[in-house]
């Protein structure tokens, strides 16, 4: 027995996970592989967020809080919004594609820029949707193309911000004018998944738009500053209508007891969150000045990751880097991106790096078995 897939679902190509280390160490016959490649949090956990989940797992024989009033009234409290404008989703990964699912009739239409978030697009074709693809310029968005792409089968436009994988920004000047553009029959998703990383001081302040009355929704991760990306666990902000639509589509109890939990209480973890951004900061200018130092463009970024023209095949660049131990991102052609991580981390990628980007061939390097 077989079923017969449909060929705009076979379409989809599978989302490719970055490289686990351990699978890197097995491959090579290393010790000590870094992942720098899915822009997690490298200091781990919030610490007050392990703490608090041993004290849950005596209850794991209940189901979960369905509603997860705990954690969207410490996000309501924290950002002053109703919690009945909150949805808490299996990470935002689910909230994108609720969102799709609740906004989109097959041959309805979707804006989405590139190279953005891949999951986007794969959600849109999950639900039969078409998607428009606005290729960034300058590394960043153009909103005024992404308007301009509007259909009257428009429903939703995709603005990742900071996007992934460049780390630009749209700021609140360029924000503003491009909802207002946005016709009653569409809504912005702006996926805010390394928001906490921001520091421009014109970073949008979307939740505050949102209660003027912009199209928009919002969604947040626990995955990226707060280091929780193995409990799965995300929100969305939106208008009421909106949030309990998506509400009624999914699952009775999609985020668990565990991630609510660490969830609460990493929220409320100052001192891991100004870590983080500290770690990040510092992180980040020690890979501009190597880049700098090779010769190579980069973007500066708004996020924890940079992406830089290696203005070699990226592929081969990333192959060679894995023999070294250090697992990054190939984006496409000559462009890699790669996550901040700890001090010893972020030196063992640059000593790799550079012994990639000094040597004369890559493919002769790609033989080499250290
Ligand atoms: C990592 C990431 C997410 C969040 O994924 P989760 O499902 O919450 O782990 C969402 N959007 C972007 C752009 C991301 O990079």
């Amino acid at each position: 027995m077989s079923i017969e897939i449909h060929p705009t679902i076979a379409a989809i190509s599978p989302y490719t996970p970055g490289r686990l280390a351990e699978e890197i160490e097995r491959e090579f016959g290393i010790t000590q592989a870094t992942k720098l490649a899915s822009n997690e949090n490298a200091l781990g956990p919030s610490p007050k967020a392990l703490s608090v989940l041993q004290d849950v797992t005596r209850t794991l024989n209940r189901y979960p809080d369905g509603n997860g009033n705990a954690l969207k009234k410490a996000l309501a409290t924290k950002y002053g919004v109703a919690a009945e404008r909150i949805i808490l989703g299996n990470g935002s990964d689910e909230l994108i594609s609720l969102l799709v699912k609740v906004a989109m009739v097959p041959d309805d239409d979707a804006i989405i820029a590139a190279p953005s978030f891949s999951i986007y697009e794969k959600a849109v074709a999950s639900v039969f949707g078409n998607a428009t693809i606005v290729p960034l310029t300058n590394n960043r968005y153009d909103l005024s193309a992404m308007a301009k792409a509007i259909t009257p089968r428009t429903r939703l436009l995709f603005v990742c911000n900071p996007n992934n994988p460049t780390g630009t920004i749209v700021n609140n000047e360029q924000l503003i004018p491009f909802l207002h553009q946005i016709p009653k029959h569409a809504l912005v998703v702006v996926d805010e998944a390394y928001g906490e990383y921001a520091t421009a001081p014109n970073y949008p302040d979307t939740i505050g738009l949102l209660s003027q009355g912009y199209p928009l929704v919002v969604l947040r991760t626990f995955s990226k500053i707060y280091g929780l990306a193995g409990l799965r666990i995300g929100y969305g902000i939106g208008s009421t209508d909106v949030i309990e639509t998506m509400n009624k589509v999914r699952l009775p109890f999609n985020t668990n007891t565990l991630a609510q939990r660490a969830a609460v209480a990493a929220l409320q973890d100052d001192e891991h969150i100004n870590a983080s951004q500290t770690m990040n900061l510092t992180g980040k200018e020690l890979f501009y000045d190597v880049f700098t130092q090779l010769g190579l463009s980069f973007v500066h970024s708004e996020a924890n990751f940079v992406y830089v023209d290696t203005k070699k095949n990226g592929k081969a660049v990333f192959e060679a880097l894995l023999r070294f131990g250090v697992i990054v991102r190939h984006i496409n052609g000559p462009m890699l991106r790669i996550t901040v991580g700890l001090p010893h981390e972020n030196e063992q990628f640059i000593a790799a790096f550079r012994s990639v980007m000094q040597a004369p061939s890559l493919s002769n390097m790609s033989r080499v078995t250290p």
